[in-house]
């Protein structure tokens, strides 16, 4: 007898779940693209920046590390061949990558650096972060990039808050933003839906922290197995967020969502991200606004 594939006797939804799970499909569908008109009344909205004025010159870092997941997630090595071009049509910028970490002379010139990968975060790296952050340089991390394997106070003490690989969820996302009258989030609508992943809990003291914009998750409702059978506990979850450490000089700007290689070609998300470096790098947070509808087909 021919052996039946044991898929086809299961429920559409479990099969798209298992073939996920072997990293063959997504478990999510793209989103449909933002409309033009929609993000142009956003950009418009950015002040202008004074006549004859320049901008500073910044370099920076842009550091990624091994794939871990299936086609279209997790695509740090991607985003680094995407973004290092991208960035480079900024005015004044001179932008360098990394991979997994920068070298010691890559620190010391650098005045942003963009962490998309998985790293450990172990005491000499949360100390490159320090001495970086020590001579006022800006931080922003994408992603799993917040996740920490070790010494989870110390990793929140340099960016806000901390995560240890807990609860998650993939999937549509109703982003609302906490505070539209933040540089960071001018002009972008009280609420945005994404497809893309929240993460929680966060380890650390959330006063230490701005909140830009959360996702209402029902915490025993993720993707994981964290589960309570009948709880459905819904708490605010922080989704962007900025910090500035009482022990140093640096700013950090944090990004959870980054999971799906399509969130970086969504406007919004460019807008969020975009802002979130300028402002990390103490600068101008519109300089690179013109960037969020480089080389995209919007309808
Ligand atoms: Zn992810």
């Amino acid at each position: 007898m021919k052996p039946r594939c044991f898929l086809t006797s299961l429920p559409w939804a479990t099969v798209v779940i298992a073939l996920a799970a072997c990293g063959l499909v997504s478990a999510a569908e793209a989103p449909p693209p933002r409309k033009r008109s929609d993000v142009e009344s956003i950009l418009k909205q950015a002040p202008k920046p004074a006549p004859g004025s320049t901008t500073r010159h910044l370099n920076i870092l842009l550091v990624a590390g091994p794939k871990d997941h299936g086609p279209g997630e997790h695509d740090y090595p991607g985003w680094q061949k995407q973004w290092a071009p991208l960035m480079a049509k900024a005015e004044n910028v001179k932008i360098s990558t990394a991979f997994p970490w920068p070298q010691p002379e890559q620190w010391g010139s650098a005045d942003l650096v963009v962490f998309y990968l998985k790293t450990k975060w172990d005491a000499a790296q949360v100390a490159d972060i320090k001495k970086l952050q020590d001579r006022g340089g800006g931080v922003v991390t994408i992603h799993w990039a917040i996740g920490c394997d070790q010494d989870w106070d110390k990793h929140s003490q340099r960016f806000g808050l901390s995560y240890k690989s807990a609860s998650y969820r993939h999937g549509a996302v109703a982003l609302k933003l906490q505070d539209p009258t933040h540089p960071i989030a001018l002009g972008l609508p009280r609420t945005m839906a994404f497809v893309d992943e929240p993460y929680w809990p966060f380890i650390g003291d959330r006063s230490n922290v701005h909140v830009l914009a959360t996702s209402d998750e029902k915490i025993y409702r993720g993707d994981d197995r964290r589960q309570n059978p009948g709880d459905e506990t819904v708490q605010t979850i922080p989704v962007f967020w900025t910090a500035e450490p009482a022990d140093s000089k640096g700013r950090v700007f944090v990004s959870i969502f980054g999971h799906y290689t399509w969130t970086f070609d969504d406007p919004y998300f460019r807008l969020l991200l975009l802002r979130g470096m300028a402002w990390a790098a103490r600068d101008n947070p519109y300089r690179f606004d013109r960037l969020a509808v480089e080389g995209l087909t919007l309808p």
